[in-house]
């Protein structure tokens, strides 16, 4: 296949894609040659030709922190958003609601749906809520920590950190094939999946990393105390893994610092979402994989809800530039935006801490970065990940849509 009139790092360009990898590239027709100078490649018989008329041609997004289950279950799930009312209005034997923001127990469920089994998730992904036919499906639930329990030690319905426990006990939802066309509708072929403990890539035509037992998730509300997460951090370590380590809240990552200095850093250690980093330079050094996301997300909400001596270190991006620290863009979707577009948008937009806004351009660099963090670029001998636009890079670095997208390959195929 040639990709004729593509734009690749501001040249117009002829691109040969052929066994999955870019085989060769040529200055283009379209370039500027004068007339009778022979340019760009000459396709062989039956070669396919796309014309990308000066559209960009960029190697395709990685999304550094994804949960790709969850994904799939949350497209087949009722967004609660807006509140409850979208349970009862849900179709099926059973619902599932996301992206809750509020907390009930099950007698507030039951009031709005007590026929039909209910599950809805808070949208931070921690807390599940159920209504009493969904419980007692599960019953009798183990004594656990996470199992909320009245004062007659009853199930409240609240489930904390306890998706195990739910795994496998519906019929399965979602949809993987469909999350992968969504991903690549945005430009998408690699992921790096977060989900703790996961063992197997999730099938989807995407380049999956998965972080698996590098993940270490603190739980915001019950940290474990600094032996315990020191232990944790060397044993991956002494694996010759580097860790992953899941901080939300200034505490989490304080801990995690305090971890890190006494068990010493390992190359490829990286905080996960850094929410709160007062102090840029004492991550330096480390990857950093924010969500810019959210901010757009849910930035009124932070405006309410973020402690004011917080605030001020929300989502830090430029300052972590500043300070030498890595920062990786990613979606942590189905929690966040999945589009990179908007993520970018939001990094380039953002009204919390203005002075933490970075170009665009520094965003989609982190996104054209591989699972193993190295920088990829359209050249000979790379992968046939590409991602092909209908506008050159400047107007869709302007525009920040995903509309901006024309056509995606992964390892040479059209996905
Ligand atoms: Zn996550």
């Amino acid at each position: 296949m040639i990709l004729r009139d593509v734009e690749v790092r501001g040249r117009v360009v002829d691109v040969r894609v052929d066994h999955g990898m870019v085989t060769d590239v040529a200055a283009g027709a379209a370039s500027g040659v004068a007339a009778g100078v022979t340019a760009g490649l000459r396709p062989a018989a039956d070669e396919e030709v796309v014309d990308g008329h000066g559209g960009a041609l960029l190697p395709g997004l990685h999304d550094h922190h994804v949960h790709l289950h969850a994904l799939a279950a949350a497209r087949a799930s009722v967004s609660c958003r807006e509140g409850l009312d979208a349970v009862r209005r849900a179709p099926g034997e059973r619902v599932r609601g996301v992206l809750f923001p509020g907390s009930v127990d099950r007698h507030e469920l039951d009031r709005v749906e007590s026929r039909r089994p209910v599950r809805v998730q808070h949208r931070s992904g921690a807390l599940w809520m159920l209504n009493s036919a969904a419980l007692a499906e599960l019953a009798p639930l183990p004594h656990l920590p996470g199992v909320e329990r009245d004062a007659e030690g009853r199930p409240t319905g609240r489930l904390w950190r306890l998706d195990h426990l739910l795994r496998g006990t519906w019929p399965p939802t979602g949809d993987l094939a469909a999350v992968g066309r969504e991903l690549a509708s945005y430009g998408i072929t690699g992921v790096t999946d977060a989900t703790p403990d996961l063992r197997a890539a999730p099938q989807v035509p995407q380049r999956v990393t998965v972080l698996g037992r590098r993940k270490l998730l603190l739980h915001d509300h019950d940290l474990p105390d600094i032996d315990a997460l020191a232990a944790a951090v060397r044993e991956r370590h002494d694996d010759g893994l580097p860790v992953a380590v899941h901080c939300v809240t200034r505490d989490a990552l304080l801990l995690t610092l305090a971890v890190l200095d006494e068990v010493g850093r390992m190359p490829g250690d990286r905080i996960e979402h850094g929410a709160v980093v007062p102090d840029p330079s004492a991550v330096a050094g480390l990857h950093v994989v924010t969500q810019p996301g959210f901010l757009a997300d849910r930035g009124d909400d932070y405006a309410r809800d973020v402690d004011a001596e917080d605030l001020p270190h929300l989502y830090p991006y430029a300052g972590l530039l500043r300070a030498g620290v890595d920062v990786l863009p990613s979606s942590d979707a189905p929690y966040g935006p999945v589009d990179p577009w908007t993520v970018m948008r939001a990094a380039v937009d953002r009204t919390l801490v203005p002075a933490e806004r970075v170009p665009a351009a520094t965003v989609l660099a982190g996104y054209l970065r591989d699972g193993d963090l190295r920088p990829r670029h359209v050249r000979v001998g790379a992968p046939a990940d590409l991602v092909l636009l209908h506008v050159p890079l400047a107007v869709a670095l302007r525009d920040l849509t995903g509309s901006a997208v024309r056509a995606t390959w992964i390892g040479g195929s059209r996905t």
